[in-house]
């Protein structure tokens, strides 16, 4: 094989040269005039947000870690509660459960969806829960129909971990306008990316959106009169101008995610050794991470996938394991007493999961590339 070229897990040169000429302009404009902290440029990108997704009420705020600080907040959960989520998942869906003061409960996942088990969900709940955090994982939405019904049942609020997942459909409707909050973070390799941080926590309760505005600016209610220990949780009016631009590209971004994972699917159905992601029927998956599982069936010592990768990295291809420890064993979360095996779909998945490079704007030629490569390290 001729000498090939390197393919990141991510680019995303490729999306800024589709905007670049209507974003330095925007940048430039608002460098002029001098207003760098709210104003049009932020209320203009909530509403349209908010309109994308079908809520009534959007609030801009500096991360998606915040939105969900806000969410829980907002909805008075802290010390004392339990909050229900997935062990598989960025830190920052528990972490901000223990900044409240309340206890995660993890439950296992499915090892189809990476996304967690409903029934399990069902069997968590005690006296002490008071909400639900699902993740729509790698953009793949959770049976949202189905966890309303659960979470109605008792009672429990359900705020949406949407970081992955902007612009993903349960049964048509979009994932962060179906629970009672939606979170989303547009950290820049997000589907709905920022050129920096930033993030959103969209809900229909204006009763949670006024408290979450008081939040995200130190408590203020009316100035210099502060009724609440907020934070300083800001969407800068550059991250929102950029963001109204980037919002207009989402959806044919996310075709081309959609197209890039079935074009991988299609490659790689007749390798064996590896197990491809499911698409659930009722979900529209935007893809943000396309993670295959390369089956090993020991427990313990280096899984076989971190051969794999190493061997991926030396053929120019860089693959990423999200995530190579579940939460319930993360140091940090010693105290709360889960044993390794004790949500054995999870932490089977962490050994297995492989992320293949995805974003839009990726060749043809270069998932070509990619998949010949994996076949070559795995006959190795
Ligand atoms: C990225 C991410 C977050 C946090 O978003 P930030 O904007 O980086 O704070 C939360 N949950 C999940 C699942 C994520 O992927």
């Amino acid at each position: 094989m001729s000498r090939v070229k390197k393919i990141p897990p991510v680019d995303l040169t490729r999306q800024y040269q589709v905007i670049s000429e209507e974003a330095t302009q925007t940048v430039i404009e608002i460098l002029n005039s001098g207003r760098y902290i709210g104003g049009t440029a932020v209320t203009t990108f909530e509403q349209e947000f908010a309109n994308y997704l079908g809520v009534n009420k959007c609030v801009g705020c500096n991360s998606g870690t915040d939105a969900l600080y806000m969410a829980l907040r907002a909805l008075d959960i802290g010390q004392g509660d339990e909050v229900i989520t997935t062990p598989f998942t960025f830190i920052a869906t528990a972490e901000v459960i223990t900044r409240v003061g309340a206890t995660p409960v993890f439950v296992d996942i499915e090892a189809d969806t990476f996304n967690f088990d409903l029934q399990q969900v069902s069997a968590a709940i005690t006296p002490k829960t008071k909400a639900i955090i699902p993740v729509h994982l790698f953009g793949q939405p959770v049976d949202m129909q189905r966890l309303m019904e659960i979470a109605q049942a008792h009672n429990l609020y359900v705020i949406e971990d949407c970081a992955q997942a902007t612009g993903a459909e349960w049964n048509g409707q979009k994932v962060g306008s179906i629970g009672h909050i939606g979170c989303f973070s547009f950290f820049p390799t997000k589907n709905l990316g920022a050129c920096g941080d930033g993030g959103a926590l969209t809900t229909n309760d204006k009763a949670i959106a006024s408290q979450v505005i008081m939040l995200r600016e130190h408590g203020l209610k009316t100035r210099y009169s502060h009724e609440l220990t907020g934070i300083n949780s800001r969407l800068d009016s550059i991250q929102a101008a950029l963001l109204s631009i980037k919002l207009r590209y989402l959806d044919s971004w996310n075709q081309q995610r959609q197209q890039a994972a079935a074009y991988y699917h299609q490659l790689l159905q007749p390798v064996t050794g590896v197990k491809l992601p499911q698409a659930l029927a009722g979900g529209t998956s935007v893809w943000n991470q396309y993670t295959i599982q390369i089956k090993d069936d020991r427990l313990d010592g280096e899984p076989r996938r971190d051969r794999v990768r190493q061997k991926l990295a030396e053929m120019g291809v860089i693959a990423m394991v999200y995530y190579p420890l579940p939460l319930h064993l993360q140091p940090v979360y010693q105290d709360l007493g889960y044993r390794s095996g004790q949500l054995p779909v999870a932490e089977q998945a962490a050994r297995e999961v492989l992320s293949l490079p995805m974003f839009p704007g990726i060749l043809e030629e270069e998932q070509e590339q990619i998949v010949y490569s994996l076949k070559d390290c795995l006959s190795t």
